[in-house]
C-alpha cells in the first residue's frame, strides 16, 4: 500500500501506541491501514468415482489444473464462498458436505479451505475463469501440471481417506522454502514462474500436516 484509501496520501509504515508490528499509517487523516490474511474457499466435487478438476484461464497457474477455489466475499459464509466458487467455475451442482482440509500459507498471507462436496449430477458447464471442467478417475490426475500445493495435498489426503473409508479434517501449514537449483529431471511443478509469485511461493514450499484422529467422519465423503 503506497496511499491512504481513506485520504489518498502517502502512508508511511509504522508501528502504532499499543501495537506491536508495522502498519500502514497515514500521516494526514491519522487512519490505520491493517492487512490481514484473507480465506480461499474451494470443494472436492465429486460424481461416482471422480473428481472434478478445472483447467484455469486466469494467472497465475494458467492452464494448470485446481480444484475449484476463490477467494471468500464479505456476507457469505465460508461454505457458501465453497459453493459459490464451484458453480462460478465448473457449473457443478453440489451437496455440500464437512469441511477436509484447512491450509495456512503464511508467506502468501493465506488461509486455503476445502469442503467435501458429493455432485448432484455428473453435468458441468465451466464459467470464464476455466478452459475446462472434467471428472478424474484416479489414475488419470493430472499430477505434473496442479496449480497449487494446497489442491494436490488436499487431493492426496482425500484419496487416501476414500481408500479407507473414513473422512476427517486435516490440517497443514505449507511454508516457503528457498531450493537449491532445480535438476534437469525437476518436475514440473516445482518449476516457477515469475508472473506467479503465489505459484512461486508454492511451489517452494515446505508442508507440515497433521491430520485428526481417523474414523471421526466414516461415511461423510460422497458417493463412491
Ligand atoms: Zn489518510
Amino acid at each position: 500500500m503506497r496511499y491512504c484509501p481513506t485520504c489518498g496520501h502517502q502512508v508511511e509504515q509504522r508501528i502504532p501506541a499499543g501495537d506491536n508490528r508495522l502498519r500502514h499509517c497515514c500521516p494526514s487523516c491519522n487512519a490505520i491501514h491493517y492487512q490481514n490474511p484473507r480465506l480461499v474457499l474451494g470443494t472436492i466435487p465429486t460424481w461416482e468415482n471422480r473428481i472434478l478438476l478445472c483447467r484455469r484461464a486466469i494467472e497465475p497457474r494458467y492452464g494448470y489444473w485446481t480444484l475449484p477455489a476463490g477467494f471468500m466475499e464479505n456476507d457469505e459464509s465460508s461454505g457458501e464462498g465453497a459453493e459459490r466458487e464451484t458453480v462460478e467455475e465448473a457449473g457443478a451442482r453440489i451437496e455440500l458436505g464437512e469441511p477436509f482440509s484447512i491450509l495456512d500459507v503464511p508467506h502468501v498471507h493465506q488461509v486455503h479451505m476445502f469442503f467435501l462436496a458429493p455432485m448432484l449430477g455428473p453435468q458441468l458447464d465451466p464459467g470464464p475463469e476455466s478452459l475446462e471442467a472434467r471428472l478424474f478417475n484416479e489414475a488419470d490426475i493430472p499430477w505434473d501440471s496442479i496449480a497449487f500445493r494446497t489442491v494436490s495435498q488436499t487431493l492426496r489426503w482425500f484419496l487416501e481417506d476414500r481408500r479407507r473409508g473414513a473422512y476427517s479434517l486435516h490440517t497443514a501449514t505449507i511454508r516457503y522454502e528457498q531450493r537449491a537449483p532445480a535438476p534437469a529431471d525437476a518436475r514440473t511443478d516445482v518449476q516457477t514462474d515469475a508472473r506467479a509469485s503465489q505459484a512461486d511461493a508454492e511451489a517452494g514450499a515446505r508442508t507440515d500436516t497433521r491430520t485428526t484422529a481417523p474414523g471421526a467422519r466414516s461415511g461423510a465423503g460422497g458417493r463412491t
